[in-house]
């Protein structure tokens, strides 16, 4: 199979599995899903989700952020993990978007990575979000669900699966393929015990192929030849001794 068609069929199937795919974050605007996004490193969505509401109702907007002191915004953001950087990021990013960006979050990943607390990724998720910019935000997930299936050929850093990525993915798809790969790598093709066998994308995974298919059929064919030397034995009348009925199964 070649890489070509390995891209095309593992985008069809997502096309058609997972057609509206989105963010999980819940954010109004982009300066909520700016917030949304720096508390969502190393954290999960879900608790995200969980603190934002009481950010947003105390902290509308980034001028209101920009103010808060680090004792005021802290207590927010105290369940979240590095909840000392981010409660600085935030404030930092906030005086920024007001100081130097008329408090509008920037749309392009070079303002965007001024800010404090916003990488690359996160600059990535930002523009393609908002604004459907073909830029690939790979986070953890991406980063081993193209590894597995193969998209990404020994890429060491998520910045080399990015620009595999965005080199093979139609650019008015990559926005949407970034959701797949998360969504994916977060329900289905999961780090421990990825849940191959309801996924999909067996027939074209690289992982399946090379440990699960490969074992299974390492089994299979044990099974036959233990199956092919018990009517053997049979055949030359001999009486397996007491446990040999295992054998004949
Ligand atoms: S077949 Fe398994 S390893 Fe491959 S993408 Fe699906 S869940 Fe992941």
């Amino acid at each position: 199979m070649t890489q070509k068609e390995r891209y095309s069929f593992v985008l069809n199937w997502f096309g058609q599995h997972a057609p509206d795919a989105e963010t999980e974050l819940i954010y109004d605007n982009p300066y909520q899903l700016l917030v949304s996004v720096i508390l969502s490193a190393q954290c999960t969505d879900k608790r995200v989700n969980l603190t934002t509401p009481a950010i947003f109702e105390k902290y509308p907007s980034p001028q209101a952020l920009s103010k808060a002191s680090f004792g005021e915004l802290f207590p927010y953001i105290r369940s979240i993990s590095y909840p000392n950087n981010k409660t600085k990021h935030l404030i930092g990013m906030a005086k920024m978007l007001v100081e130097q960006f008329n408090g509008e979050v920037p749309l392009t990943v070079e303002a965007l990575m001024q800010l404090p607390g916003v990488g690359r990724k996160t600059a990535n998720v930002i523009t393609s979000v908002i604004d459907q910019q073909p830029n690939m935000a790979v986070d953890t997930h991406v980063f081993r669900v193209a590894g597995r299936i193969g998209l990404t050929r020994n890429a060491k850093t998520p910045l080399a699966a990015e620009k595999q990525l965005i080199k093979n993915i139609p650019t008015g798809l990559i926005h949407k393929a970034h959701h797949w790969l998360i969504l994916h790598g977060r329900y289905i093709c999961v780090a421990r015990k990825p849940k191959c066998n309801e996924c999909g994308l067996r027939p074209v995974c690289k992982y399946y192929q090379q440990n699960i298919a490969r074992a299974e059929s390492v089994k299979k064919l044990k099974r036959v030849k233990i199956k092919a030397e018990s009517k053997e034995l049979e055949k030359s009348g001999y009486i397996p001794p007491c446990g040999g009925a295992r054998l004949l199964r």
